[in-house]
C-alpha cells in the first residue's frame, strides 16, 4: 500500500525571494505529495520544530543567500538531537557545485541545482521514502554499478597488444570476434574493470568510421548495470536518446546498449548487462 508523502518546504536564513520554494512545493503536490510551506526567514530550530510537530517524511531546503554549509548541517545536527533524522532531507537554491559534495556529506541527502526539472526532485523524495519504508515500487533512475570496461579504437590489436601486456603488464583475459558492431576485441584486466581493445573487422564497423575520423584513441565508456531493459525505459523518460533502444549481444554474451552522444555531451556511453552467473 502506498502512503501520501508528506514534505516540508523551509526557507533557512535571510534571503526574501521565495519563488524557487513555491515552485517546487507546487510541483511536489502535483505529483501527490503532501507539502507544508514554512514562509521566509526560519532558524533552523524552527525548521526542526515544523518538521517534527507536522510528522513529514521529508524536508525541502532552498537557500538563495549563501549561508547553506552553515544552515544545512545545523538542521542535520538538530535532527539527530532530537531523534528524527529518518526525516529524508535535501537541498535547493543557489548552491555552487563545489559545495555539493560537503553538504551530501554532512547528511543532506542530495542536492538539486537550479534548472533540475521538478520531476527529479519529485521522483528522488518519493524513491527516498519508499527505500526507507521497505515499499517496493519507486521508479527512480538507478546508478550504474561500476565501469565495467573502457573501450579503446585501435587499427590492430597484433600491433598495440605488446605495449598492453608487456609494457603495461595486464593480463589478457581473452580475444573475440563480435560480429553485431563488426569488430574484433581483446579484454585486458586492470584491477575491478578492464580495457577493451577494439579492432575493426571492415570499413563498415563503426569503430573504423571512428578511427578515419578521429583515429585511434579512447571510443568509449561502459557502464555495468542490472537490468538493462528498465535502465534503458528509464534514460527514454528521461529524454536520453539511445543508438540501441533494446540490447544487442556483445563481447562475452553481454547484453549491452549504446547512448546516442548527442545525448551525454559527446560522451560515447554503453550500457553492459553480463549474463548470468559472470558477474565478476
Ligand atoms: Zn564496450
Amino acid at each position: 500500500m502506498k502512503k501520501k508523502i508528506r514534505v516540508l518546504i523551509a526557507k533557512p536564513g535571510l534571503d526574501g525571494h521565495d519563488r524557487g520554494a513555491l515552485v517546487i512545493s507546487q510541483a511536489l503536490r502535483d505529483y501527490g505529495m503532501e507539502v507544508i510551506y514554512t514562509g521566509l526567514r526560519q532558524t533552523p530550530e524552527q525548521i526542526v520544530a515544523s518538521a517534527i510537530q507536522e510528522d513529514v517524511d521529508a524536508i525541502g531546503l532552498s537557500c538563495l543567500s549563501g549561508a547553506h554549509n552553515e544552515l544545512f548541517p545545523e538542521i542535520i545536527d538538530l535532527l539527530k538531537a532530537r531523534g528524527a533524522d529518518d526525516i529524508i532531507v535535501i537541498g535547493g537554491g543557489v548552491i555552487p557545485w563545489e559545495d555539493i559534495p560537503f553538504l551530501e556529506s554532512k547528511g543532506i541527502r542530495k542536492i538539486f541545482t537550479p534548472g533540475t526539472p521538478t520531476i527529479e526532485t519529485a521522483k528522488f523524495i518519493e524513491k527516498a521514502v519508499y527505500e526507507r519504508d521497505g515499499i517496493a515500487g519507486s521508479h527512480g533512475m538507478e546508478p550504474a554499478e561500476k565501469i565495467d570496461h573502457i573501450g579503446i579504437a585501435v587499427s590492430s590489436l597484433e600491433e598495440v597488444l605488446p605495449f598492453y601486456v608487456n609494457t603495461l603488464g595486464l593480463k589478457l583475459e581473452g580475444i573475440e570476434e563480435v560480429s553485431s558492431q563488426k569488430v574484433k576485441v581483446a579484454f585486458l584486466n586492470i584491477g575491478q574493470t578492464r580495457l577493451e581493445l577494439l579492432e575493426p573487422m571492415d570499413g563498415e564497423s563503426a569503430v573504423a568510421k571512428f578511427i578515419a575520423k578521429r583515429g585511434q584513441g579512447v571510443h568509449h565508456v561502459a557502464l555495468g548495470v542490472k537490468e538493462i531493459e528498465k535502465r534503458i525505459e528509464e534514460l527514454i523518460e528521461h529524454g536520453v536518446q539511445l543508438i540501441n533502444e533494446s540490447p544487442v549481444k556483445g563481447a562475452g554474451g553481454a547484453n549491452v546498449a549504446f547512448l546516442h552522444p548527442a545525448s551525454t555531451h559527446k560522451v560515447l556511453f554503453e550500457l553492459c548487462e553480463k549474463p548470468k552467473g559472470d558477474e565478476k
